[in-house]
């Protein structure tokens, strides 16, 4: 193999390029991004560098020298448009081709959009530096932020905005916020946001979005309006396939990859947000948006490139900042799931979560000690007796849908 294309110049774009290195490979390295700027971490997107103001270098992976010292060739603002896998070219926006031998799809995730406010400008999603850069700008002008959608990026964000001294509104369909982790954690957050001045409507959709001058109209569905400077809809993301259609590799909500990262196709794999694959240690296939598994994805595809297969079986993990609260999530967690609270108090939570008998997922708000043991229990595949046995409150399934 004389050269590997890596696309998606990111966390997992970065990784999978840093591994193949370090396993020895010394052939060519080129790594395409769509974005005009070095990588760079996006967790602080909507937290410090939202607040403080979007500093390009403290958010980068690495320094410009680091490309260089690895032999890393970096294309960016070049955005891949196409996959031709029987000849080994990828085709870029500007009209131009790079051949490959090897090629790691490391496109990732962007956001979700609601299609009528396409055009507002008081309506931001947040992916990108560029994204960060302009909600900032809205937010230090102050007013009323309307929040559409209580996940964790809605929900960062609004945290960091009533640090601003902002009106915040937080609308979600579901019952409660964080709503795939139980109505106790969705509690825990609803209570931590409103003690901070935070308005959480939920079990409440958006009818329509209205542009009306230079704010916005949110029309709710119980027929009040919400009167916005700035609105962020933050409704979940979908991997960054679409410039692999047409092309042999297999798309369905992101790249359909087997156990060990490969695509099927010879010479391609695929890591972090954009990768689905069959992850053994749950049964389940999965597509994870999370920090840790685009720099350990990015490290396994590597490997499977370089001819080291082995399946990814990973214990997902990810972490949230809100106001004082640090969750520390672990595992897999669904609405279906059986719930254990283990502990409780205004300042912190730990609940585990089980199916089928076994211990998957647990959440740890403001109590780093217990996630260790707990990941370990997850990965044990531990009966969930073992750690529900002496929980103060177990509930079955996590959360009722509306
Ligand atoms: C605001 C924000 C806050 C977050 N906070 C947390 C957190 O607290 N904890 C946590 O665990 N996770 C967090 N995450 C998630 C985490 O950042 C992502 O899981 C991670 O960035 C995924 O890395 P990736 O390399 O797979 O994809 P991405 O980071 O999305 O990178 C993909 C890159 O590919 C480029 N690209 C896309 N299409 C093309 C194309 N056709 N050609 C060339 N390049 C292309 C994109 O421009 C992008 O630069 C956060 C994400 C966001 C947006």
């Amino acid at each position: 193999m004389n050269r590997v294309v890596v696309v998606g110049a990111s966390l997992a774009g970065v990784s999978a390029a840093e591994s193949l290195r370090e396993r020895g490979f010394d052939g060519d390295i080129v790594l395409v991004g769509a974005e005009d700027r070095l990588p760079y971490t996006r967790p602080p997107l909507s937290k410090a560098a939202l607040a403080d103001g979007v500093d390009e270098s403290a958010l980068r992976l690495r320094e410009p020298a680091w490309f260089e010292e690895q032999g890393v060739t970096l294309r960016l603002g070049e955005a891949a448009t196409a996959l031709d896998t029987r000849d080994r070219v990828l085709r870029l926006g500007a009209g131009t081709s790079i051949g490959y031998d090897g090629l790691v799809i490391a496109t990732g995730s962007i956001s979700r959009r609601m299609p009528m406010t396409l055009s507002m400008p008081a309506v931001h999603t947040l992916r990108t530096h560029d994204d960060a850069c302009r909600l900032r700008e809205a937010l230090v002008r102050g007013g009323h932020l309307v929040v559409v959608g209580a996940g964790f990026i809605g929900l960062e964000t609004a945290a960091t905005a009533r640090g601003m001294g902002l009106e915040v509104t937080v609308v979600d369909v579901m019952p409660a916020p964080m709503h795939r982790f139980g109505e106790h954690v969705g509690a825990w957050f609803r209570d931590l946001h409103e003690r901070n001045g935070v308005r959480i409507v939920c079990s409440t959709g958006v009818d329509s979005l209205r542009a009306h001058g230079d704010r916005a109209h949110v029309i709710l569905d119980t027929g009040e309006t919400l009167i916005a400077d700035t609105v962020l809809v933050g409704v979940g993301g979908i991997p960054a396939t679409a410039w692999l259609t047409g092309s042999a590799v297999r798309c369905a909500d992101g790249v359909r990859c087997e156990p060990d990262l490969s695509t099927g196709v010879p010479g391609v794999v695929a890591a972090g947000d954009a990768a689905r694959w069959h992850n053994a240690l749950f049964a389940e296939t999965m597509r994870v948006e999370h920090w840790t598994n685009a720099v350990e994805q990015g490290v396994h595809a590597a490997g499977t490139l370089l001819g080291e297969p082995r399946p990814f079986e990973s214990v997902p993990y990810f972490w949230t900042d809100q106001f004082e609260a640090k969750l520390r999530c672990v595992g897999r967690i669904s609405p279906e799931d059986t719930v254990a609270v283990l502990r409780r108090d205004a300042s912190s939570l730990v609940a585990a979560y089980g199916r089928d008998g076994i211990v998957r997922g647990a959440v740890c708000i403001n109590a780093p000690r217990q996630l260790a043991t707990l990941r370990s229990a997850i990965a044990d595949r531990t009966p969930f007796r073992d750690i529900a046995g002496h929980a103060p409150s177990a509930t079955s399934p996590a959360a009722p849908r509306r």
